[in-house]
């Protein structure tokens, strides 16, 4: 997708600050943190949401062990942290690019918050 934003994060056209990357997925510090650590983990290839990963595709299951592997590494682990992925205008996507969302390093509240 030529305009989109997370295509050009992940295919490194435009700078940030890259947590993580391997073949499938890049991993960065989210702009507007909601969170003392808050990880952005998106495939390389464009999805516009969860909607569009057909059946057999590895791809989310592939960006939860990432978001776990980072998770003990940023030190989040132990005491816990919180993986979202917002799906469409009700779910609150506003990057029509397929993202997980962790945070952590602060006690979340449920379900808001
Ligand atoms: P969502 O609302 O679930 O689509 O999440 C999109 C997230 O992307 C928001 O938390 C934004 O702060 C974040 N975001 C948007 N543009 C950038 C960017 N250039 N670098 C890092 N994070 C971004």
């Amino acid at each position: 997708m030529d305009d989109c934003i997370f295509c050009k994060i992940a295919n490194k056209e435009i700078p940030t600050s890259l947590v993580y990357e391997d073949d499938l997925v890049a991993a960065f510090n989210d702009l507007s943190p909601q969170a003392p650590v808050h990880v952005l983990i998106v495939p390389k290839k464009h999805y516009q949401s969860v909607l569009e990963v057909p059946e057999g595709d590895a791809i989310v299951a592939h960006m939860f062990h990432v978001a776990s592997k980072l998770a003990k590494e940023l030190g989040i682990a132990e005491k816990g942290f919180r993986l979202v992925i917002n799906t469409g205008k009700d779910g609150g996507q506003s990057v029509p690019h397929l993202h997980l969302h962790m945070t952590g390093g602060r006690e979340h509240g449920w379900p808001a918050g």
